[in-house]
């Protein structure tokens, strides 16, 4: 018998493994035959009969790693081996409720197999059979809780669960509300308010994202034009607002991205221009050759794009001017840090003038007390968005909001 990591060559009467020997690798029958049979006490008993395609071998791959029947060669026969390790590296890149399934499956018919042999230390079909070790457990767990909320998710969708609400993004030269941030909220019976972090993540690894983003793109639209209607109201000279909208990596590669968004705009009489994609560093980063391509597929259409969490990442103002960026939203890890450091505000005030000699204008996120807001407001940084102004509201509270602020603003004045 030739041995080699892949392949294994048998002659005729050669026995690859005996039953109850320790094994760790399947089989594929690239050519030849082999006979599995097991050992009773009346003699031996052929199970089965192998030719080429047939896989075996691969029930002590899932359960307790030892053999439940032995195999020899009837002919001259070739093998390809399929490893533990290439198995476990397979099953760990697959979505991980296919990954459960596989398990029990596999485990389920090797229960069938023993329960068939008359060995009775199988355990009852409809159990998973093998003790399951704590890795397989937490794998199970995770599995489970991950479909859950992709089923929750679907159905949240189906029943209206969420909303979208818009937190105020103000322009720092004169204290005016320049635009809204769309951030998704979903309300869930008996659960009340799941923070997107929760899902958002679910959603992308589902793909469900495409499906919400839709509905968030039609959404968001239709509230900025209602928005803006206010905003005229409150001071009829007042500059457009734009809403930002959320585009993950699995979105982006969404091939009615694009229809959605234009639907959406000219279904609204919305200018293009008053629409900004918000698209994180890492998804520009990680991604550069799709990126670039994607993104001046948005420029056609004329929306902006912004770079959200600018910070987090590789904080490559270098790489990043290649893109046709206009907006560089600062994490609020930066804030927090400029208020005590001057060497961190004298880098924020770097990035921000070279943001703007490459003619991006600049958020500062997460501003919360008004000292953070002067702070951004002295650096150059052309737009706040906090707690200190608002966190996200309803669309008749971020209304609300304007009515308020446009008030507030002509007392002063
Ligand atoms: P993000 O895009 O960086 O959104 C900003 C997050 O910071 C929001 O959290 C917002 O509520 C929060 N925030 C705003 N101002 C402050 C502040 O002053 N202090 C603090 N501590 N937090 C502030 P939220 O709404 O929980 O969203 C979390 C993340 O979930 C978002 O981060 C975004 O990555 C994702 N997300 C939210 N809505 C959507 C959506 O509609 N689509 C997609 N694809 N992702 C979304
Ligand atoms: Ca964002
Ligand atoms: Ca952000």
């Amino acid at each position: 018998m030739s041995q080699d990591k892949f392949r294994r060559e048998l002659a005729a009467g050669d026995v690859l493994f005996k039953e109850g020997d320790p094994g760790s690798e399947a089989y594929v029958v690239e050519s030849g035959s082999l006979a599995i049979y097991t050992q009773k006490p009346e003699g031996r008993v052929m199970l089965a009969s192998l030719g080429p395609d047939d896989i075996f071998g691969e029930m002590a791959l899932a359960g307790d790693k030892t053999r439940t029947a032995s195999a020899m060669a009837i002919e001259r026969t070739v093998l390809a081996v399929i490893t533990l390790d290439y198995l476990t590296d397979k099953l760990n890149q697959a979505d991980p409720m296919l990954r459960h399934l596989l398990r029990v499956t596999m485990a389920r018919s090797r229960d069938s197999l023993k329960l068939a042999r008359g060995d009775k230390r199988g355990t009852a079909a409809g159990e998973v059979p093998v003790k399951a070790s704590s890795k397989t457990v937490l794998d199970r767990n995770a599995a489970l809780k991950r479909l859950r909320i992709e089923q929750d998710l679907e159905r949240g969708l189906e029943q209206n669960e969420f909303q979208l609400h818009y937190q105020p993004i103000m322009r720092l030269s004169d204290n005016s509300v320049a635009g809204f941030e769309a951030l998704i909220r979903w309300f869930k019976p008996g659960v009340g308010k799941v923070p997107p972090n929760e899902f958002i993540w679910v959603a992308e690894e589902s793909g469900l994202i495409v499906k919400i983003g839709h509905w968030i793109i039609q959404t968001a639209c239709e509230a900025i034009n209602r928005l803006e209607s206010v905003n005229r109201m409150v001071n009829a000279d007042a500059q457009p607002l734009f809403i930002t909208i959320n585009v993950s990596i699995r979105q982006f590669r969404d091939p009615e991205l694009f229809s959605t968004l234009k639907k959406a705009m000219e279904g609204e009489w919305l200018a293009p221009s008053r629409v900004k994609l918000e698209i994180t560093e890492s998804l520009v980063m990680n991604n550069m050759d799709a990126a670039l391509a994607l993104l001046h597929r948005c420029k056609e259409l004329g929306c902006k794009l912004a770079v959200d969490d600018f910070g987090t990442g590789y904080s490559s103002l270098s790489y990043l001017h290649k893109f046709p960026m206009d907006t560089l939203k600062l994490d609020r890890s930066f804030i927090k840090e400029i208020a005590n450091d001057t060497g961190a505000m004298k880098i924020v005030r770097a990035v921000a003038g070279l943001a703007g000699d490459l003619g991006m204008d600049t958020v500062c996120e997460g501003t919360e007390t008004l000292e953070q807001v002067n702070t951004c407001r002295q650096i150059g940084i052309t737009y706040a968005q906090g707690f200190h102004y608002s966190p996200a509201l309803p669309l008749k509270e971020a209304a609300g909001f304007i009515q308020m602020h446009g008030a507030a603003a002509k007392k002063i004045a």
